[in-house]
């Protein structure tokens, strides 16, 4: 059985180690780090994940301020609103969950944001940042997947990582993190041919499709690192990865389960981007 990468426990730890510095913060006489959290419509899984936000913002300290809007929120409505907390000085992160209704234009929303408060890390100005080796506000889920490698003493420096998945909020900024890291990078996609012989060559395979169970031993080198991004529903309602964790488990270094894995680590990113904003804002 390989090394399991547990991202529970880990996001626990920064969790408490955030809540640590909030703590500090306050001692040294600033503000408690605010985050705007805006969702608009009733999309029940949206609902859970601002949940969690809230929940996980409670724990660490920081205050979040909730803006739940009716589905009939016009776009000019949001874009007020995001102006208003553009220019608040006591909000230092806004954070505007997706997907939204179909009548708003998301990368209009996206764009109004304050760059210096996209503590989602999606602001094309923070994605441009990320691509030319500017500090930013990095995207949470491929922060996480850095942060989960680095924690576990992974070394990314001069190994052959493989990206499955292209997206712009996992496929695409992770292959940039780990360039930043000195891996060498490969990005594949549903148009990519023999998939599984590009997989085989990964010292690190990072697998975001949104296929249940797709990547099994065949895609795997002996002794790799396989983090899996993907969460898919099974049809008896259990959540899996895009691996197939059980033919996989033996081959890999090590490798992160689902869920327990990536999946926590984005909201302790989240929260991580949050009070780093939040010191900033201050300083
Ligand atoms: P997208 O659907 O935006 O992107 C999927 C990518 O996979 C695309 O680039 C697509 O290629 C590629 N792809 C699809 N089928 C194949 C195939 N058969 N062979 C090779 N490549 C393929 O998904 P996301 O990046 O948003 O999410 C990926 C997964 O990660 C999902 O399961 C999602 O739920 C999960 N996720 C988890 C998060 C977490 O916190 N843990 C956060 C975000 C996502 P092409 O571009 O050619 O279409």
């Amino acid at each position: 059985m390989s090394m399991l990468i547990n991202g529970k426990e880990t996001s626990k730890k920064i969790k408490e180690e955030l809540k640590n510095q909030v703590t500090d913060m306050i001692e040294a006489g600033m503000e408690a780090p605010t985050l705007a959290v805006v969702l608009v419509g009733d999309d029940p899984a949206s609902q859970v994940y601002v949940n969690h936000k809230k929940k996980g913002c409670a724990f660490v300290g920081i205050r979040s301020l909730a803006y739940e809007m009716p589905e009939t929120t016009s776009e000019e409505e949001l874009l007020e609103l995001i102006d208003e907390l553009n220019e608040r000085q006591d909000v230092h992160g806004i954070l505007v969950q997706l997907p939204l209704p179909r009548h708003i234009d998301e990368e209009k929303v996206l764009l109004a944001i304050d760059p210096l408060k996209d503590v989602d890390g999606f602001h094309p100005f923070n994605v441009g940042s990320l691509s030319i080796g500017r500090e930013c506000f990095k995207s949470c889920t491929p922060a996480g997947i850095i942060e989960l490698l680095k924690r576990y003493e992974l070394d990314i420096e001069g190994k052959n990582c493989v990206i499955v998945g292209r997206s712009n909020i996992v496929g695409k900024p992770i292959s940039m993190m780990l360039l930043a890291e000195n891996g060498t990078i490969t990005i594949c996609h549903s148009r990519t041919k023999d998939l599984k012989g590009v997989c085989k060559k990964a010292d690190i395979l990072i697998a975001a499709i949104g296929r249940a169970k797709m990547i099994n031993r065949d895609y795997v080198k002996e002794g790799a690192v396989v983090i899996d991004v993907g969460i898919n529903r099974l049809d008896n309602g259990k959540l899996c990865g895009d691996v197939d964790f059980d033919d996989v488990k033996d081959i890999a270094e090590a490798i992160t389960p689902v869920p327990g894995g990536v999946g926590p680590m984005t909201i302790a990113m989240l929260l991580k981007n949050c009070v780093i904003s939040a010191k900033k804002h201050q300083e």
